[in-house]
Order: C-alpha cells, then structure tokens, then sequence
C-alpha cells in the first residue's frame, strides 16, 4: 500500500469530512486524523519518497512518518525534534487515526 502526502488545503467550496477539526491545524496533519496539534506548525519537516515535503509539528509529524513507507525527517530538522518524531513514529501504527488512537 502506497500513499503519499497529499495535504493541499481544501478548497473552500468543498465539503469537510469532518468539519470543525481542520481549522488551526499544521499541514502534516492527516484530514482523517482528530487529533490536535501539539507545539509550533512548523517545528519539523516531513520528506515522502517522491522528495514532496511537509511542515508540521511534532506530533502530526510523527503520525504521519509512520505511515508513510520510505519517508524521513527532513535533515535540516534539529536533532532534537527529529529524535522525537522517529521514536513516537516507530511506537504508531500505520495511520494510527484509522483505529482510533
Ligand atoms: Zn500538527
């Protein structure tokens, strides 16, 4: 199962899958997933396999890291945020949202 990061904003006419969870949240931050942000949007970037990146915080960072099969943490990232996002990452299911967590 292939995905790719595919977070281009959604068009203001289209309709929200869930609305109201969307607002305010970094770019990393999967449509399908809940959750809220933790720390600054931009703390760290996400590098799929096809070299697209995207800016998020450390949290939808590391949920969407461990879903993404070949992905890594941009290296520009501070090591610290960066160690952060690989050890929450490998404690995650794929897609973590899709099961409830
Ligand atoms: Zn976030």
């Amino acid at each position: 199962m292939e995905r790719r990061l595919d977070h281009a904003p959604t068009p203001p006419t289209a309709p929200a899958a869930t609305p109201g969870t969307a607002q305010g949240r970094c770019a990393a931050a999967a449509a399908q997933d809940p959750t809220r942000c933790e720390g600054p949007h931009d703390a760290a970037t996400i590098v799929d396999r096809h070299g697209k990146e995207v800016a998020g915080c450390i949290h939808h960072c590391a949920r969407i890291l461990a879903g993404l099969d070949g992905a890594r943490v941009h290296p520009f990232v501070p090591a610290a945020h960066a160690l952060e996002i690989y050890s929450r990452a490998r404690e995650l299911p794929p897609f973590a949202w899709e099961i409830g967590r």
